[in-house]
């Protein structure tokens, strides 16, 4: 099959505040791309020559210089996502940290030795993958592109990265530093372009394994085309996670985390907690506390310090979450509370108001579809057996999350919940070295702390014979 690039010669680089085009990157030829996997197979060789500890050392010294660049990569993501500033600067605080963890791994993979018996010494060795294609979408660009480079070449992978289209700044600026902290040339390439440059790094015959992280419709055109090379994937895909409030939670820790839950980062996160359950003795009060808040909230420029909740990453995405808002007042939701939208320089922005609903029912399209925007539906539950039924009935399984002050309440809904990462009395606490991984359509493969070891190695077995020629059990032919 002859494969021709349909991607234009550069992606226009939008302030997502204002709607006006501020900058643009050039977009990878395909021609370029086999060029780029021609360097990351010979990074790879290099890659494997140097020693876990040299590894590590070069990762911690990136830690450094990101440490110091926290302000610089919050800026440019702040501009390039529209999200609040005290947001990405949060988050690009956090990158060092999670590179320093990662970095600490690289001289402690080891394998393991089995006593399968007297006449042989079996071991096991951990080995890399190879060359890692990373796909990754427009929410988190800067902490999805640390978290892709940093465990997968520590792991002695190497790695070529594509951030969405939209939002490639702080990738490619990340790369930069990689090159500057001394990673050799080949461990880290950053690719520009859209979902056709993607589908060509999964086909792609020197890529080794997919690592993909997006909308769960295009996870499964990613699993069926590497198929064809039998090249592993992992997916980490959307949710639409249930947080449960019962009546005997702490109530004003259970309304911040709600509020932060769907509205931070414009409620484009893939463990948003889009679908609120209160117990019905507290329901109409914790609304109505909602409620004002959502009033209240103070939507505008991403670059201004008191900024709450800034405008969507694309107008594609604005209007997705004026067409569900709509679709739920078509199917008869009620709108509690909305925001109210800036205008004046901003009127041009990609802003949706922060809505959220009641009075909804399970098959409405805004309960079982993401949203990616900020948008909660509340739901009204009676007892355990109810908001589980309620927190269950989706094809999603990425999150949730649970408030109670009863112990054995909060480990009876942590074992019935069908989804891979369980908060109780908190949210969205994401740590390098905790394991989680979506069900169902939230996709498969966990990652984090010791499961990433796993997933971004393989294991091969190598059994030597102390009595060679003999093979116990087996007659000779
Ligand atoms: P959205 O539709 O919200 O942009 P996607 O999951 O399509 O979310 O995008 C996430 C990432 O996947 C982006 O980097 C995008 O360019 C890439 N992508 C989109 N389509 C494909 C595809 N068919 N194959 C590989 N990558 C793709």
């Amino acid at each position: 099959m002859t494969i021709t690039s349909v991607a234009p010669a550069t992606s226009t680089i939008y302030r997502p505040s204002t709607g006006q085009a501020y900058d643009s990157v050039p977009v990878t030829s395909l021609e370029e791309l086999d060029a780029v996997f021609a360097m990351a197979r010979s990074g790879f060789k290099a890659w494997q020559k140097i020693s876990g500890t040299e590894k590590g050392k070069l990762l911690f010294r990136l830690a450094d210089r990101l440490e110091q660049l926290v302000e610089e990569f919050a800026q440019i993501e702040a501009r390039n996502t529209g999200k609040a500033i005290r947001e990405t600067r949060s988050e690009a605080g956090r990158m060092p940290a999670t590179v320093r963890y990662w970095a600490g791994w690289a001289d402690k993979l080891i394998g393991t030795s089995i006593p399968v018996g007297p006449d042989y010494h079996t071991y096991t060795v951990r080995e890399p993958y190879g060359v890692v294609a990373g796909i990754v979408p427009w929410n988190v660009p800067y902490a999805f592109a640390a978290r892709r480079i940093a465990p997968v070449i520590s792991m002695g992978n190497v790695v070529v990265l594509k951030p969405a289209e939209e939002t490639p700044l702080t990738a490619l600026q990340l790369a930069e530093v990689c090159r500057e902290v001394g990673i050799p040339e080949g461990v880290v390439q950053v690719v520009t372009g859209a979902g056709d440059v993607g589908a060509a790094m999964v086909r792609h015959p020197e890529t080794d394994l997919v690592l993909f992280t997006g909308f769960h419709e295009t996870g499964k055109i990613i699993a069926r085309s590497a198929a064809d090379n039998l090249t592993p994937t992992i997916q980490e895909l959307g949710g639409k996670s249930p947080n449960i409030v019962f009546e005997d939670a702490n109530i004003d820790e259970a309304l911040d985390a709600a509020m932060i839950s769907v509205f931070s980062s414009t409620g484009q996160m893939c463990f948003a907690g889009s679908r609120l359950l209160v117990q019905e003795s507290i329901h109409d009060e914790f609304v109505a506390r909602l409620a004002e808040r959502v009033k209240a909230l103070k939507v505008g420029d991403p670059e201004e310090e008191d900024t709450q909740v800034g405008p969507h990453v694309t107008s594609r995405q604005r209007d997705k979450t004026l067409q569900m808002i709509q679709s739920g007042i078509d199917e008869g939701a009620t709108i509690a509370a909305q925001s109210t939208l800036p205008g004046g320089d901003l009127a041009e922005g990609f802003f949706a108001p922060p809505t959220i609903f009641t009075d909804v029912t399970q098959d409405m399209k805004i309960v079982q579809e993401e949203i990616f925007g900020p948008v909660m539906t509340v739901f009204k539950f009676k007892d355990d057996a109810e908001a589980l039924e309620i927190a269950n009935n989706t094809k999603f399984g990425l999150a949730a999350g649970v408030w109670t002050s009863d112990l054995s309440r909060a480990h009876r809904m942590a074992q019935g919940i069908h989804a891979g990462r369980i908060w109780v009395n908190t949210y969205r606490v994401i740590n390098d070295m905790v394991p989680g991984g979506g069900y169902g359509h939230s996709g498969y493969g966990a990652e984090g702390g010791t499961e990433t070891l796993n997933s971004l190695t393989r294991s091969k077995s190598v059994q030597i014979a102390l009595n060679p020629g003999l093979i116990p059990g087996q007659p000779r032919i």
